[in-house]
């Protein structure tokens, strides 16, 4: 099965992986980390509706 990368849009053959590559999977976890940094930092009031985009 084709999947889009989540991290960098590369299609890779993977099945339930939403990551090409371990360090696309790290990655977005830091890009996760800091943009919930960031929101909670500008929008105090949202830090329980985080999704894993
Ligand atoms: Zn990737």
């Amino acid at each position: 099965m084709k999947m889009l990368c989540k991290h960098c849009g590369k299609a890779f053959e993977g099945n339930t992986e939403k990551f090409c590559s371990d360090s696309c999977f790290k990655s977005h976890i830091s890009d996760i980390s800091r943009r919930s940094a960031e929101a909670v930092e500008g929008d105090p009031g949202h830090t329980q509706n985080l999704s894993e985009d």
